[in-house]
């Protein structure tokens, strides 16, 4: 068959949703009798799954296409999936011609159709609609991770933060059953995968299509009681949709890991407002304390942005006591940047980029220091990892705790010199920096023990 000799290469930039996309695009083609390859030189269609979130992520697309110049790639075939796909739409065919493939998330459903053209000769090719009811399904998805494997369980945005561009790029909101989830984790489990991560721009806005109408906290009970899942966990969570059930989901399924992600933006309410995030400070810790009542501790991370416009001294220095009340276990913080379309393009007081630079170090400093001295009051205590990997030239392996800490441990001399990969160990904690733990694994008698007071709690 001649599609059977057809290779094709895919690069992701962004999120873990745009990981996933591409691993379900892979997925699409491999289906289609196409060969992964890792080099864009040996491949007969080059993919790029862009990100626009923030900064020019059209030109680094660009500069990729650039490298191959039309009439001089050996007849390739280029395709851009993705943000900047929806968002610069047909003008991508006029900048690189080279370009067969313009496709937005929202269409991939229509991927074979798109690929069935494309390989029959059509020039160009494009899938951007927006205004879809239906989530992107794959009857096969080639996941790149062997022990935790991404689930999408909702796509698209139904929220207008004023600076976001993902309404625009990804669509509106668009659920999956929760029928087709729950059999997916089962098959995910059965395939031997010892973590699952559910996936959307905000999990909890989850809205069961489905006849059973699962809420976002009964789902996550569910997915829990997959027999034999190891570790659930999800992200993203939207304060305004954070609700105290999923906090007692947590409680009560040992399986469903210790950690949420509830991005807080900024902490002054002047400019929630002017953000159009709809919750104010007072109200976002509110969420907090629910879950810090928990009777797990359960870790919590954040997003923040500094330099949004009209952004003070005074509000900025809000953000900071804000990071002093909750003490993120880790924060992503990223300088405003304007993206096209967006309602932030309007406002007024544009802060200067030296200054938004300053802002960040500022608050990435501070959050520095809090992870350091989080860290530093668990050394000592004993931490069950889920391994994901090994550093040779250290001899350490490297797991991921509940928490979602990372913690690089080494083996006792003398302990089987097998693979850990993808199983659970239990390390003391001997040292810690900012980022990550490093510890000792402990020995079997001591680990029945670590387990028994951590069953205990
Ligand atoms: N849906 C999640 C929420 O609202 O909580 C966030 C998803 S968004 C894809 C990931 C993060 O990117 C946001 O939390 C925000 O901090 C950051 N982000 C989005 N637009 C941005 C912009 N224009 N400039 C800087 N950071 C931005
Ligand atoms: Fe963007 Fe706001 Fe939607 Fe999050 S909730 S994806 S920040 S628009």
């Amino acid at each position: 068959m001649q599609r059977a000799s057809k290779t094709f290469y895919i690069e992701t930039f962004g999120c873990q949703m745009n990981v996933h996309d591409s691993e379900k695009v892979a997925g699409t083609l491999l289906a289609r009798g196409y060969r992964q390859v890792p080099r864009p030189e040996e491949a007969d269609l080059v993919l790029y799954n862009t990100c626009s979130i923030r900064d020019k992520a059209e030109q680094k697309v660009f500069s990729r296409l650039g490298q191959f110049k039309k009439g001089q790639n050996g007849g390739k075939m280029f395709g851009v999936l993705g943000c900047v796909a929806q968002q610069e739409g047909a003008r991508i065919f006029e900048r690189a011609p080279q370009v067969g493939l313009v496709c937005g998330s929202a269409s991939y459903r229509k991927l074979p159709q798109l690929l069935a053209q494309l390989e029959a000769g059509s020039g160009r090719v494009t899938g951007l609609e927006l205004d879809t009811d239906e989530p992107f399904e794959t009857e096969f998805t080639r996941r790149d991770n062997p022990f935790r494997a991404y689930l999408t369980i909702i796509e698209g945005c139904d929220k207008h933060c004023a600076y976001c561009v993902v309404p625009f790029t990804r669509g509106r909101e668009r659920s999956r059953s929760s029928r087709q989830i729950l059999e997916e984790a089962r098959r995910l489990v059965d395939a031997g995968y010892s973590e699952i991560q559910l996936l959307g721009q905000n999990v909890n806005s989850y809205r069961d299509p489905s006849p059973a109408r699962l809420t976002f906290a009964r789902l996550l009970r569910a997915v829990a009681e997959t027999p034999g899942i190891r570790r659930l966990r999800f992200t993203t969570s939207h304060p305004r949709d954070f609700t105290a059930e999923i906090v007692a989901a947590i409680d009560s399924h040992p399986t469903l890991c210790d950690h949420v992600h509830l991005p807080v933006q900024a902490g002054s309410d002047r400019v929630l407002a002017r953000m159009q995030r709809e919750y104010t400070r007072e109200q976002y810790l509110e969420k907090i304390a629910c879950i810090r009542s928990a009777r797990r501790a359960i870790s919590i991370t954040t997003d923040l942005i500094v330099g949004f416009p009209g952004e003070t001294e005074e509000d900025f220095a809000e953000t900071l006591s804000l990071l002093e009340e909750v003490r993120y276990d880790a924060a992503f913080s990223f300088k405003y940047s304007p993206r096209p379309n967006t309602p932030a393009l309007a406002l007024d007081g544009v802060v200067p980029e030296e200054e938004k630079a300053r802002r960040l170090a500022v608050l990435q400093e501070k959050q520095r220091q809090i992870q350091l001295e989080k860290n530093q009051a668990l050394v000592g205590s004993a931490q069950e990892v889920l391994v994901e990997g090994r550093q040779e030239a250290l001899q350490q392996w490297v797991g991921r705790t509940s928490q979602n800490r990372v913690l690089n441990f080494t083996v006792p001399r003398g302990s089987a010199g097998h693979s850990r990969l993808g199983t659970c160990a239990w390390a003391r904690v001997t040292r810690a920096g900012p980022n990550s733990l490093v510890g000792e694994m402990l020995p079997a008698g001591q680990r029945q023990e670590a387990e028994r007071l951590a069953g205990a709690t």
